[in-house]
């Protein structure tokens, strides 16, 4: 057998050189020229639910069944993007390496309150720690060391939610001897924080967790009264220095000078596999760029999966800040995948003209809202609009002037009686019920939201990787922090949505 080949394909070099014409035609093969129906055909729903599958295997491979920064799921997805991307031998393919401190596991063992096992919430970078000793209340707001009492030395500090950040509590607890901090919310039912990234200033954390209004306002009365309320906290945190990446990769061929950059992030938070969030906006992306290797454009495309988006926007802002002022400028637009299958699924388009949110995106972000917008009409699909409320790998984008643009089909907002009637699904439900949570995975996606809105990000890319036809020139003076207010035309809805993509902080 390997005889036989190697003196067949030896008779066919001596072949090929002796007729260099017929070797050239054999070698030249010419793709054809992108189109958006041709890209859109080549999204399906098997590619996109096996991709979604493969890094929910990520994220369980592994006890914490979470793809946050730093763990091996994490890890795994930006080294499986890495080798996809590269495979297609179509891009310039990186890793954009950076630095951040993440907690990368975190659990509450015990919450007992006289006796009785209690539920509660674990505080983002909470110290760990355990104690057994009496929950004492704080004066006011607990955002001042005034209200923290010399008594609290070695004790439990039972703090209201409001007015400061939490992490300023649960320094200021701990300054004064306090052993752990009991956060209980200002509204109705309990509430999941973060106390921000160490170091702060003011000192270090310690073992802190959230309640609900109902519990803290029954043991606030209750030591008020006179009683004693005895409490056990004990929690377990790991936060490391986390070194993690930005998978980016440029098609070879197109105009350098005339990019469209498009973008997801491939981490998770802790508490779950993040397969909606954004393992939808990965696969989309990642589908749309194994398309487009089937093609020849015009102009270049760079397709962006950004790390540390749930720390803070991090992968996103640092590409964006480390990139040199003419390539900024070769940029002519971004758009952004962050959650494209939400199971009660809108179909929502950043709102780049400003007419419904009041904050208008660089000139070019109304063209790639109404281009959207033209997409789900074509389809036959209502479609409503989401804002630029800063919450997601847009905003470094915005910051520096380059026009932005995407879809997102909506995170833990209630569904409205009027977007029932839109999309169907469900009023008065979540969007996506399992967002931020362990249950994001894959019987989280809704196929037909996700299939439609990978065929978006096709239109999209086989678009502008066409022609900027029409498309305003990038207005490459404009000045940092260049979105603006623009005064809302009265008469038009407003549709809330933002995407609380960054856990609350007060
Ligand atoms: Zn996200």
């Amino acid at each position: 057998m390997t005889m036989k080949s190697s003196i067949v394909l030896g008779a066919l070099v001596a072949a090929a050189s002796a007729t260099p014409t017929l070797r050239r035609r054999q070698y030249n093969t010419t793709k054809p020229v992108v189109t958006s129906e041709a890209l859109q055909a080549d999204i399906s729903r098997e590619n996109l639910l096996a991709g979604t599958q493969i890094l929910e295997d990520f994220a369980y491979a592994s006890p914490n069944r979470t793809r946050i920064i730093g763990s091996p799921g994490h890890n795994d997805t930006i080294y499986w993007l890495k080798e996809e991307l590269e495979a297609l031998d179509y891009y310039d393919v990186s890793l954009q390496n950076f630095f951040t401190v993440a907690m990368v596991s975190g659990q509450i063992n015990t919450f007992v309150v006289n006796g009785v096992n209690t539920s509660a919430d674990l505080l983002e970078y909470s110290a760990s720690g355990t104690v057994t000793a009496p929950l004492v209340p704080v004066a006011n707001l607990g955002c001042n060391a005034t209200d923290y009492p010399a008594e609290l030395a070695g004790k439990i500090a039972l703090i209201s939610r409001g007015s400061c950040d939490f992490g300023l509590k649960s320094v200021l607890a701990g300054n004064a001897g306090a052993a752990a901090a009991v956060i209980y919310n200002n509204a109705a039912g309990g509430f999941n924080g973060t106390l921000s990234a160490p170091p702060r200033p003011e000192g270090e954390y310690i073992a802190s967790i959230s309640i609900t209004q109902e519990l803290g306002t029954g043991y606030v009365e209750a030591i008020t009264g006179g009683a004693t309320i005895n409490a056990t906290v004990d929690v377990a945190t790991v936060i490391s220095n986390v070194s993690t990446y930005n998978v980016l990769a440029t098609t070879k061929g197109g105009d350098q000078h005339n990019k469209l950059a498009l973008g997801g992030h491939t981490d998770s938070v802790l508490a779950g596999p993040g397969i909606n969030d954004d393992g939808s906006g990965t696969v989309g992306i990642l589908e749309v760029a194994k398309a487009l290797s089937k093609y020849e454009i015009n102009n270049a495309v760079t397709f962006g999966f950004w790390a540390g988006e749930e720390e803070g926007l991090l992968g996103s802002t640092y590409y964006v800040e480390n990139l040199p002022a003419n390539e900024t400028a070769d940029i002519r637009a971004y758009l952004n995948f962050d959650m494209i299958a939400s199971p009660n699924y809108v179909h929502a388009i950043y709102d780049g003209d400003g007419s419904a949110f009041n904050l208008t995106g660089p000139p070019g972000s109304a063209e790639l809202e109404s281009f959207l917008e033209d997409f789900f009409t074509s389809a036959g699909e209502n479609f409503t609009a989401t804002a630029f409320d800063g919450r997601s790998d847009y905003g470094p984008f915005l910051d520096v002037g380059i026009p932005s643009g995407g879809t997102f089909t909506g995170a833990e907002e209630l569904k409205t009686e009027e977007e029932a009637e839109m999309f169907g699904g469900e009023a008065g439900v979540a969007l996506d019920v399992c967002y931020h949570s362990a249950c994001d995975n894959i019987d989280n996606l809704n196929l037909d939201a996700f299939e439609l809105h990978g065929k978006a990000i096709a239109s999209a890319v086989a678009t502008y990787a066409t022609s900027w036809e029409g498309f305003p020139a990038r207005n490459t003076t404009v000045a940092r922090r260049s979105i603006k207010p623009h005064a809302r035309k009265a008469s038009q809805p407003r549709h809330y949505r933002s995407k609380r993509s960054l856990p609350s902080r007060k």
